[in-house]
């Protein structure tokens, strides 16, 4: 019998985020769009799905990707730069893949980078054969190194990485940047990227066999349907029949005009259009003949 089967069925599931940190507030604000709410537990790292049979487990997001390799939980949002360390380390140790990123999720987006200090001319890869890295990701790093047929010293610190050229105890360093301040601020410069990374749905590489299967088939659909109608707007306006050609051709992006039975001269139309749609714009066409321009915010699709 397979580890799976021999399972008991669970029909509820159970999905990972982080406690506090940088990914926390974003990833409950887009499980609540999908729909999800909770009752918080008392001691605050369990919440028990009220609308659907969802839970959530509040955690470090360093534990997420093991929790979901040892069946703990379902899914977990998580960094891609922990997921794939933690993917490489278990490789590196002989293991068998246990997760997968699911779906991209558009929010904790950051670089894991190399960063040497100021003073150094970057020439490339080669130029760091017999130095010490000092990174929280040696798996990710290693793997990098050997694909470049470079040898290094993978230094591994937990934390504040950036400090360790200063101290003396590595070269260089692999970090996270976003902004790039906490390098500037340390005379470190970012030379090379090794990952880019955003928030990630992290799941098991092995279906599920149960009713957590529909469950997390109708929350996958629900975040494809978030992202499909994020940026997405609605605009309606009315405009005589001879304006009709020219307004269009000022709405190259949009998805053609739709013509809605109207009364009387005027057309009423609308359309959908991807990206903001500046004040500016919206004064471009009304004097180019659109009237009561409307702009609404799509907020939920199926198509
Ligand atoms: P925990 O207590 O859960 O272990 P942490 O200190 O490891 O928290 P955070 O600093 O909250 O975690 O970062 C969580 C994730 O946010 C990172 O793994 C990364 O994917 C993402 N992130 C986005 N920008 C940055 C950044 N500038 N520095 C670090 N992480 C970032
Ligand atoms: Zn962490």
């Amino acid at each position: 019998m397979s580890a799976s089967s021999s399972a008991p069925a669970r029909d509820r599931l159970r999905i990972a985020i982080q406690k506090s940190g940088r990914l926390a507030d974003p990833a409950r604000s887009l499980l609540a769009a999908c729909g999800l709410s909770w009752r918080q537990s008392r001691d605050k790292l369990f919440c028990f799905g009220e609308s659907l049979p969802v839970d959530l487990l509040l955690v470090r997001d360093d534990d997420i990707p093991g929790l979901i390799a040892d069946g703990v939980c379902d899914l977990g949002v998580v960094g891609l730069n922990e997921l794939d360390e933690q993917a490489k380390a278990r490789r590196r140790a002989g293991l068998a893949d246990a997760y997968q990123p699911l779906r991209g999720l558009g929010f904790g987006q950051c670089r894991l980078m190399l960063a040497v200090p100021d003073e150094w001319d970057w020439q490339g890869p080669a130029q760091l054969a017999g130095k010490r890295i000092a990174t929280s990701y040696p798996a990710i790093l290693a793997a990098w190194l050997q694909e470049q047929g470079v040898e290094a010293q993978v230094v591994e610190l937990s934390g504040s990485v950036e400090i360790a050229p200063k101290l003396g105890t590595a070269d260089l360093i692999c970090d996270l940047v976003s902004s790039g301040a906490t390098l500037a601020a340390n005379q470190l410069k970012p030379v090379q990227t090794l990952l880019d990374s955003e928030a990630v749905l992290a799941g098991p590489v092995h279906a599920l066999d149960d009713a957590r299967a529909g469950l997390m088939a109708m929350l996958l659909r629900r975040l494809d349907g978030l992202s499909k109608v994020q940026d997405r707007k609605l605009l309606m306006f009315s405009a005589a029949e001879e304006r009709v050609d020219a307004l269009a051709r000022l709405l190259p992006d949009a998805e053609p005009l739709l013509r809605l039975p109207a009364e009387g001269g005027a057309v009423r139309l609308q359309t959908m259009c991807n990206g903001a749609l500046s004040w500016q714009r919206l004064e471009e066409l009304e004097r180019a003949g659109a009237q009561e321009l409307m702009v609404l915010a799509v907020e939920k699709s199926l198509a």
